[in-house]
């Protein structure tokens, strides 16, 4: 039995950068502002702010990351409340809270959401036409893992 989600137009996307590459994610943002502003964005906490401050827009914050931001982008990932994540993780150093990294790109994959980590794959993201209308994303069949016999 496959289920899935529907995408809606206006997708809720989900912004995370590493210390080192928000300087990277915030000029992607501004350089993406037009297509941004057709959608709706939530962010890790000092990821948020400075977003609010390029963009002039309301973006919505949860915690910041090592604090459990990633943890609550993660959670929103699994109730569906989130379309599209661009995590700018840093490959170069090693972060305090590298587990939650690790889980919060786990639940991404889990319930097949698109996923950007670097600025052309999100250039790519943004370009595509998806973006721009409804998307029905499959969602896998995890029936028979819940039903599961332990
Ligand atoms: P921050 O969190 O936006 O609050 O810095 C990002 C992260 O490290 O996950």
């Amino acid at each position: 039995m496959t289920t899935s989600r529907i995408l809606k137009t206006r997708k809720r996307i989900a912004l995370v950068a590493h210390d080192h590459k928000k300087n990277d994610l915030i000029e992607w943002a501004e350089f993406n502002k037009t297509v941004l502003a057709r959608h709706e964005l939530i962010a890790t906490g000092t990821t948020g702010r400075l977003l609010e401050e390029k963009l002039d827009r309301p973006v919505k914050q949860v915690l910041s990351g090592p604090l459990g931001g990633d943890q609550q982008i993660g959670s929103m990932i699994a109730e569906g409340l989130i379309d599209v994540l661009i995590f700018f993780w840093d490959p170069m150093e090693a972060q305090p809270h590298d587990p939650d990294v690790k889980a919060l790109l786990r639940l991404a994959i889990v319930w097949n959401i698109p996923v950007a980590n670097d600025r052309a794959t999100s250039d790519f993201l943004m370009t595509s036409p998806l973006m721009h209308q409804e998307y029905e994303a499959v969602i896998p069949d995890y029936s028979g893992y819940v039903k599961r016999k332990v």
